[in-house]
């Protein structure tokens, strides 16, 4: 534990669990360990907390020069809105949200937050505007509630339990003999992929970000467990500007703005209800998964 620390404590600001980032993302240690290739410009502001106004302008993007993936992309999310990325796989909607962030840089274009360039931000002050979940959750060996603070180390007892009942975990603990004081990890409980998401819930209220992305999960959960996952997300998304990267189409209904991504971009966007009316892609995904 000692020796994860230091360096968790360093970039805690930064974003709250990814071993592995979004899908692809360097490794958590790597991160750590090498020097980021994407550095702040010499004239980056330290932001404080933004409002979460979203605008990706004329984005272009590919991993490598010779396979260009985004090819001037618009998209704007109005503070406090949620947008559902759907599509085939490979289509890029990790990518698309991989760029919030910084962990790669456009080529082409821009993406602003609240009207400002976000080369213009430090990348530790914007991501502390950023909260992310995904499948992978960074746990360290510990107790609950030392891996809940993570979300924000020098949260209050108070806080803590706080996030943790707004994350539907507060069953979770009070199944537990020692509560918040159970050591998880390899000598302690292993949490079920369920719990896992929850804790990284409870990180994210604590953090209390105003944007945040979603990579939905893609492994089955029992019904109970899905439905308290989709109740704490719910409330999590509630007044934040939320991304989700959506593998199921059944809970992105209530999206304000479904956003329908192939290899060729952006091709159809709009709520639920227009889009099936539509009678285009999404309809015909919407039809497949029954
Ligand atoms: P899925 O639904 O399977 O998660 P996706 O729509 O999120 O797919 P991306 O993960 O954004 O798609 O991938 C878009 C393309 O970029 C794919 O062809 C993928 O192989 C490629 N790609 C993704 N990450 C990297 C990377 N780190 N380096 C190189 N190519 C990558």
């Amino acid at each position: 534990v000692g020796v994860f620390y230091r360096p968790l404590d360093k970039i805690n600001a930064v974003i709250e669990t990814y071993p592995k980032g979004i899908a692809g993302f360097r490794s958590f240690l790597d991160l750590m360990a090498t020097e980021p290739d994407i550095t702040d410009r010499p004239q980056a502001q330290a932001v404080g907390k933004l409002r979460g106004e979203v605008r990706f302008e004329d984005v272009h993007f590919g991993y490598t020069p010779d396979r260009p993936l985004l090819r001037g992309l618009d998209l704007h999310i109005p503070a406090g809105r949620t947008v559902a990325l759907v599509g085939p796989s490979g289509a890029g909607k990790t990518t698309i949200c991989s760029l919030l962030p910084r962990f790669y840089e456009v080529t082409g274009g821009r993406i602003t937050i609240d009207g400002t360039d976000i080369r213009d931000m430090t990348q530790e002050s914007l991501r502390g505007n950023i909260g992310i979940v995904q499948q992978d959750v960074f746990l360290f060996a510990g107790t609950l509630r030392e891996n809940i603070a993570y979300g924000r180390l020098g949260a209050t007892e108070a806080e803590i339990r706080d996030a943790a009942r707004r994350a539907r975990l507060d069953d979770v603990i009070a199944d537990l003999p020692l509560g918040l004081d159970t050591l998880i990890g390899e000598r302690g409980v292993k949490l079920s992929g369920g719990q896992k998401q929850r804790l990284a819930i409870a990180r994210i209220f604590l953090k209390n970000p105003p944007i945040l992305i979603l990579d939905e999960a893609t492994s089955a959960l029992d019904t109970v467990t899905e439905a308290a996952i989709q109740g704490a997300l719910a409330e999590l998304a509630a007044g934040r500007t939320t991304l989700v990267i959506a593998h199921r189409l059944g809970t992105i209904r209530n999206a304000d703005r479904i956003i329908v991504v192939t290899e060729q971009g952006i091709v159809e966007e709009g709520t639920h209800a227009e889009l099936v009316k539509a009678g285009g892609v999404y309809q015909r995904l919407h039809a497949q998964a029954g």
